[in-house]
């Protein structure tokens, strides 16, 4: 059996090698490695995709939380609502810019925002709410929209995991997530569905004047050279960046179709297995399963140990909510106030899932699993 790998990046690399050299020698013959046509062409591919009016390269999805952030002009102070079961980049940008995060738990299910839960939290500061489309799939974009209109809130989705993913609105029509809210904001770090090679993110938005504002942020706050209308920063997507994106946009629903194929057997394999809960799917949104995540009760320590003896790599995401985290305790909150982000980050355990997997793989991986557990 070949080794397995969390994020099958070489045999990517392979898939795209022949077309993405092509596209390299074009880049350096030309020495456009900033500002290539590549960018455009990509950025303008990304668009007919996901079916929205402008997107925005930059350098990275933390970054891109960022621009949209500044974009919506935010006074320090202003309330920002986000959950605290995701990656750190939407608090600290929340943090960096002065303004205050406010959580609210996550739904036990599908392990995104409780819309239910967001009306009791807005106060005359809210000014945005960030929904976290996690491990691929969406959050319950509806609701939250709704819940904007009437307080006048921006909606900001964090697209970095569900790049493809669809959801099914109330009245039945279905888009692309991060689109769905006044802007949306991506990663393209390697082990991203849409991935690069090395750093890349990027805005999207259907609204003219938020759409002009990014693309000066991006750019030191300027449309024209030396002439800076805002305070800005530099966050740019390269021109080798942007081939291999090329490159990876065409495939992207055929990956996403080989992991939602990994994942329906990972189901199967786990279906009559006690005290393992595999993957809720929302009936709102497809899933492209950026991450197989299991949740399993009092025995995650077995299951970890056994992976490490047996060479499976596996991912806890995440362990601590960031709401316990250290360089946020200032923020005021403590160990009780979300259960069910904080009992589900005891319970979580993500299994290696790509486009490259093969069953073999996934019985052996499962066949652990259930050993573990059984405690042999
Ligand atoms: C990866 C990720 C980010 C950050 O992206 P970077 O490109 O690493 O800055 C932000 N939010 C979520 C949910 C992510 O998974």
């Amino acid at each position: 059996m070949k080794e397995i790998k969390m994020v099958d990046l070489f045999s990517h690399y392979l898939d795209i090698k022949d077309e993405i050299s092509v596209a390299f020698h074009d880049i350096f013959d030309h020495s456009t490695f900033v500002k290539g046509p590549q960018v455009d062409q990509f950025s303008k591919d990304l668009k007919n995709y996901l079916n929205v009016a402008h997107v925005i390269p930059c350098a990275n999805g933390t970054d891109a939380l960022q621009i949209a952030l500044m974009a919506l002009e935010l006074k320090p102070g202003n309330e920002v609502i986000t959950t605290p079961f995701t990656f750190v980049s939407t608090v600290e940008v929340i943090a960096l810019l002065g303004l205050k995060p406010v959580f609210v738990d996550i739904d036990a299910e599908t392990f995104n925002l409780s819309a239910d839960q967001i009306e009791s939290k807005i106060t005359p500061r809210t000014k945005a709410i960030i929904p976290v489309h996690l491990f691929g799939q969406s959050a319950a974009v509806d609701p939250i929209m709704q819940l904007a209109d009437e307080h006048q809130l921006f909606v900001v989705e964090d697209n970095a995991q569900a790049m493809g993913a669809e959801y099914i609105s109330r009245d039945g029509l279905s888009s692309k997530t991060g689109t769905l809210g006044h802007i949306g904001t991506t990663s393209f770090f390697p082990s991203k569905n849409l991935a690069c090679f090395g750093d890349g993110g990027a805005l999207f938005t259907d609204n003219d004047e938020l759409a002009g504002r990014m693309n000066k942020i991006c750019n030191h706050g300027s449309s024209e050279k030396y002439h800076h209308e805002l305070v800005g920063v530099n966050s740019r997507l390269d021109s080798l960046q942007a081939a291999v994106l090329i490159a990876n946009l065409k495939r992207l629903d055929h990956y996403n179709q080989k992991r939602l194929e990994a994942a329906n057997y990972y189901d199967e394999l786990l279906n009559e297995v006690e005290g393992v809960r595999t993957p809720r799917r929302s009936n709102r949104s497809t899933h492209i399963f950026h991450q197989y995540t299991l949740r399993i009760k009092n025995k995650r320590e077995s299951v970890t140990s056994k992976f490490k003896a047996s060479d499976i790599p596996y991912g806890i995401y995440y362990p601590i909510p960031l709401h316990l985290q250290k360089a946020y305790v200032g923020y005021g909150y403590k160990r009780g106030d979300f259960p069910n982000a904080e009992r589900i980050s005891e319970e979580v355990i993500s299994l290696p899932i790509h486009p490259y997997l093969t069953r073999d793989q996934q019985e052996f991986i499962v066949d652990q699993l259930i050993k573990a557990i059984a405690g042999n």
